[in-house]
C-alpha cells in the first residue's frame, strides 16, 4: 500500500513531495481496523481493556507502538501523563535545545527525513519528526493523555496487568510495557536555603517562556550537555549570568553543518543516500564513542586524543589561563555524558558572564552565597541540575508490583539493576522494558527502541505461536545474562578507566553502570533478532 505523504515536518520543510513505500505490514488506523475486522479482537468477551498497555508516549513509546502496530499486535493503549507525545521533545523547550548528536542516526531507520535543516536538528523540528511519525503510522488513536501512571500491579489470579493512573482510571492489559525513559524526572538541587530564594526559579526541563530573561541576573546551576546548550543563547539577553560548575564537562569543536536544500533534495531523491549516510554515521560512532566506552581498557588511547582536541578547544577559546584550567575536567573522556558545542566556551570571554567553581554554601532570598564566602546577588535561578537516573522511583517512575507482592525497585535495591537483555525480569511476567539497566549501547537513543521493539515483539509473537498467555523470563537465563554483563563491564571505561572525580550519572549506587550496556550497537541488533526463546518459561493460564 502506498501512502502520499502530506504532513508538515516544520517550517523549513512544509512537505514531503513524494510517496513512501511501507517495508512490511502497512498501517491502519483503529476505525479503519474495526470496519475490516474484529478489532480490537473480542474485546468484549475478553477480560482486558487492551492485550498491551504502553507508559509513556516518549520516543520509545512511540517506537514500540509503531512495531506493534506493523506486527499486527495492535491491540494497545498508550497512557501519556503530558498533553502531547514525544517525551524529552515535548518536555524540554529550553533556549537553544538541539540534538547534540547527528539527525541522520538520530531517528528512525524506516522514517528518514530528507529535510533536516542541519546535521544536528534544533529541538522544535525534532518535536515536529515526531508529531509526524505519530500522526503517518497511526499511533495516535492509540494515545490516552494526561494518564499519569501510579503503579501497575499484576494480579497473579486472572494474569493481567493492572495499571492505575494517578487520576484514578484503570486499565487492565494481558501485557505491560514500559517506556518512561530515564531523563523524565527533572532534579533540582538539593542546596540549603533553596526555598527561601524569592526570585524566579526554573529547570531547564520545565522552561517558563513566558518569563522574560531581559536585563536579570542570573544565576545558572549545571554544566551538563543542557547548560552548554542553554547558557550561549541567553548570555546575550541578560545583565549577568554566573555559571555554577561543579564537575568540567570534556566538549567536542561542534562544526555546525546546515543542510542546504541541495542536500536535502539530494537525500529526497537519490535512492539510498540518506541511508547510505546514515551507516556511516552509525558506524563512526559505534567505531569510536562506543569501543571507547564498552572497551576502554583496549581504546583508551582513543579516550586520550578526543581529550587532546578537547584541551585544545577550551584554550583556543577562552581567554583568561586560569578560567581555562578550570574548565578542563580531571577524569578520563567518557566517564560523564560528553558534548559538542563551539559556543559555550565564549562565553566566559563576556564582560557579563563569570565561571564560578568554588561550591555553593547556601541560596538566601536574593543570592548564592559561596563557601569562601563571596555573595553573589541574582534575580533568577536557573538549575539545569539533570535528572533523577536510576534512583529507586526513577526506572520505571510509578510503582511496579509482581508476582509474590514484589516491587521492582526493591528487588534492585537489594539485587543491583539487572533485567534480560534489558527488558525482562524475573516473577515480572508479561512486563516488557524499553530502556532498562543496560539496554543502551548504540551511540542513539533510536538504536535502542530498535533493538527493544524487537525484542518485545519477538516474545508476543512467540507467545501466539505457542497459543500461551504468560511469558517470563527464567531466573537463570537472567542471571547468566547479568553475569555477562558483569564480566564485560571490567573492560569498560566506568572499570578500566579514570572516573573518580567524575561525579556521573552513568554510575548508580551500587557502583555499577546500568545506563551503558557493554557491548557494541551492532552487537545488540543481532542479539536481539536472534536470543533464544528457550530463555523464557510459556505458558497458557
Ligand atoms: P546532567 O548531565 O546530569 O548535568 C547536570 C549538571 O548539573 C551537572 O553539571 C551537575 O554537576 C550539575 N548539578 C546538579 N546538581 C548540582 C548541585 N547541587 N550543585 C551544583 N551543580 C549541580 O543533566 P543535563 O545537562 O540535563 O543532561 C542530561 C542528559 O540529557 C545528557 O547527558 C544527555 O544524555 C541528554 N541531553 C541530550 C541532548 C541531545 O541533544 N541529545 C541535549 C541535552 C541533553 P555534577 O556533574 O557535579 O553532578
Amino acid at each position: 500500500m502506498r501512502y502520499d505523504k502530506r504532513a508538515g515536518y516544520g517550517p523549513k520543510c512544509p512537505r514531503y513531495p513524494f510517496t513512501i513505500t511501507l517495508a512490511k505490514r502497512p498501517f491502519m488506523t483503529e476505525a479503519a481496523l474495526s470496519h475490516v475486522f474484529d478489532y480490537p479482537p473480542q474485546r468484549i468477551k475478553r477480560e482486558v481493556d487492551f492485550e498491551t498497555v504502553i507508559i509513556g508516549a516518549g520516543l520509545s513509546g512511540i517506537g514500540a507502538a509503531i512495531r506493534l502496530i506493523r506486527e499486527g499486535l495492535g491491540d494497545f493503549v498508550i497512557l501519556e501523563k503530558g498533553i502531547d507525545a514525544g517525551g524529552t521533545w515535548q518536555d524540554n523547550t529550553y533556549p537553544g535545545l538541539t540534538v547534540d548528536i547527528p539527525s541522520l542516526s538520530y531517528s528512525f531507520s524506516f522514517e528518514q527525513n530528507p529535510f533536516w535543516s542541519s546535521l544536528y536538528a534544533p529541538g522544535p523540528e525534532m518535536k515536529a519528526y515526531v508529531d509526524h511519525c505519530v500522526t503517518k503510522y497511526g499511533v495516535r488513536p492509540h494515545m490516552r493523555y494526561n494518564m499519569e501512571v501510579a503503579d501497575a500491579t499484576y494480579d497473579e489470579q486472572r494474569n493481567v496487568w493492572v495499571t492505575r493512573t494517578k487520576s484514578g482510571a484503570t486499565f487492565t492489559s494481558r501485557y505491560l510495557v514500559s517506556a518512561t525513559g530515564f531523563l523524565t524526572i527533572p532534579k533540582l538541587p538539593v542546596i540549603e536555603g533553596i526555598e527561601k530564594f524569592k526570585g524566579k526559579v526554573m529547570h531547564t526541563g520545565r522552561w517558563d517562556h513566558s518569563y522574560d530573561l531581559t536585563g536579570k541576573r542570573v544565576g545558572f546551576i549545571g554544566t551538563g550537555a543542557t547548560g552548554i546548550q542553554a547558557v550561549p543563547e541567553i548570555a546575550d539577553k541578560v545583565k549577568s549570568i554566573d555559571v555554577y560548575q561543579r564537575t568540567a564537562i570534556w566538549l567536542l569543536p561542534k562544526k555546525e553543518m546546515p543542510f542546504s536544500p541541495r542536500w536535502q533534495a539530494a537525500f529526497a531523491k537519490v535512492p539510498g543516500l540518506q541511508r547510505l549516510a546514515r551507516l556511516v554515521v552509525i558506524f563512526f560512532t559505534d567505531i569510536i564513542m562506543i569501543n571507547l566506552l564498552v572497551f576502554n581498557k583496549y581504546f583508551g588511547f582513543v579516550g586520550k586524543k578526543l581529550e587532546r582536541i578537547c584541551v585544545n578547544h577550551i584554550r583556543n577559546q577562552v581567554k583568561d589561563p586560569a578560567t581555562q584550567e578550570a574548565l578542563i575536567p580531571t577524569y578520563d573522556f567518557g566517564c560523564k555524558r560528553p558534548s559538542f558545542t563551539s559556543k559555550f566556551y565564549p562565553v566566559f570571554n563576556r564582560e557579563n558572564a563569570s565561571l564560578v567553581t568554588n561550591p555553593i554554601d547556601r541560596i538566601t532570598e536574593n543570592a548564592i552565597v559561596t563557601k569562601d564566602g563571596t555573595v553573589r546577588e541574582i534575580d533568577t535561578l536557573i538549575c539545569a541540575t539533570g535528572f533523577e537516573v536510576f534512583q529507586k522511583g526513577s526506572v520505571p517512575t510509578y510503582k511496579l508490583v509482581g508476582k509474590n507482592g514484589l516491587d521492582i525497585s526493591d528487588f534492585w535495591e537489594e539485587n543491583r539493576y539487572q533485567a534480560f537483555e534489558g527488558s525482562t525480569v524475573p516473577n515480572f511476567p508479561n512486563f516488557f522494558m524499553m530502556f532498562g539497566p543496560y539496554s543502551v549501547c548504540t551511540a542513539s537513543w533510536f538504536g535502542m527502541i530498535d533493538t527493544q521493539s524487537k525484542h518485545l515483539v519477538r516474545c508476543l509473537k512467540a507467545a501466539k505461536k505457542r497459543h500461551a498467555n504468560y511469558i517470563e523470563i527464567k531466573k537463570s537465563a537472567n542471571d547468566a545474562n547479568f553475569q555477562k554483563v558483569q564480566s564485560r563491564t571490567k573492560l569498560t571505561i566506568f572499570k578500566a578507566g579514570n572516573c573518580a572525580t567524575s561525579n556521573s550519572y552513568y554510575f548508580d549506587r551500587h557502583g555499577d553502570s546500568p545506563t551503558i550496556r557493554p557491548t557494541l550497537g551492532f552487537v545488540h541488533w543481532l542479539t536481539s533478532r536472534f536470543f533464544s526463546m528457550n530463555n523464557y518459561i510459556f505458558d497458557s493460564k
